[in-house]
């Protein structure tokens, strides 16, 4: 489709790497609309209704996956059948029908129940703006009698959280992300894995009001299911217009909904 110069200045405007899915999607728009030459005018009509058509949703919610699943050597978890598994309970507790009474108005991307899941610590799917949040975790337990002192561990722990005493390696809990590289290098078993599962996170968002996801709990594939019913049946509860998890969060604080969480 040919473009008036005018139109192509503006286009111009656009960070390059949205520019040209930009100019396919106004095309296929304007083509719609009979139109041959695309002036500045049809350009800024264009935009104003693709921008609206981008922020209705059609789904209440989201489930994203980090690139891990069978193709990343970081990855810790596999987490495919927890991530269907997720979508169905999304899909079974009814949240679009529920945000699209609560907002009473067309259903916009920023109203959704997002859930974000990385395969490791990394989080590389930004799942830390997300508002049910997972990342799969590795964390070591010490068998000190095995220990050689190669110090290879302490080497291996990019967070430093692992010192080697005279009675063998000492993890701090706090520093530790879970990211197994320690077990992995132990040439002696003396690290091995304690626990593998989920880190579960609440509450993160974008908009107006950022929040980043609060660390909830630690939790097993099997657990999963469960306890995203019992947020949602949270979020039920406490919902008052189709606001996102971390603003009832921020309304009712982080301590009494983690002990109304453990009811
Ligand atoms: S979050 Fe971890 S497993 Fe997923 S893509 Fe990033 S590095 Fe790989
Ligand atoms: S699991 Fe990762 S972060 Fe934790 S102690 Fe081992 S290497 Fe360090
Ligand atoms: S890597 Fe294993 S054997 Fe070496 S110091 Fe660490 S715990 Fe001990």
């Amino acid at each position: 489709m040919e473009w008036e110069r005018e139109a192509e200045e503006y286009l111009k405007k656009i960070p390059f790497f949205v520019r040209g899915k930009v100019k396919r999607e106004v095309e296929k728009y304007l083509s719609t609309k009979g139109v041959k030459k695309v002036t500045l005018e049809d350009f800024l009509s264009a935009k104003e209704v693709l921008l609206e058509k981008m922020s209705q949703a059609e789904k209440g919610y989201e489930v994203t996956g980090c690139f891990g699943v069978n193709s990343c050597p970081n990855a810790i978890t596999s987490s495919e059948i927890l991530l269907k598994k997720i979508e169905e309970i999304l899909e079974a507790e009814n949240i679009t029908e529920f945000l699209k009474e609560k907002v009473k108005g067309p259903l916009k991307a920023h109203h959704k129940f997002k859930v974000g899941l990385s395969e490791c610590p990394n989080a590389c799917s930004q799942i830390h703006i997300t508002d049910f949040a997972l990342h799969g975790v590795s964390l070591p337990e010490v068998n000190p009698k095995a220990c050689s002192f190669c110090g290879s561990c302490v080497e291996t722990c990019e967070e430093e959280a692992i010192t080697l005493t005279e009675n063998g390696p000492f993890i701090n809990a706090e520093k530790c992300v879970g990211c197994g590289a320690c077990i992995k290098i132990c040439p002696e078993d003396a690290l091995f894995e304690g626990f593998k599962g989920y880190k579960i996170y609440l509450g993160g968002k974008l908009g107006r009001h950022p929040r980043l996801a609060t660390f909830w709990r630690l939790a097993k594939e099997e657990e999963v299911p469960s306890l995203l019913k019992k947020v949602l049946s949270f979020y039920k509860k406490y919902n008052q217009k189709g606001e996102r998890l971390g603003a009832i969060i921020e309304k009712i604080g982080w301590e009494k909904i983690k002990y109304l969480l453990q009811e």
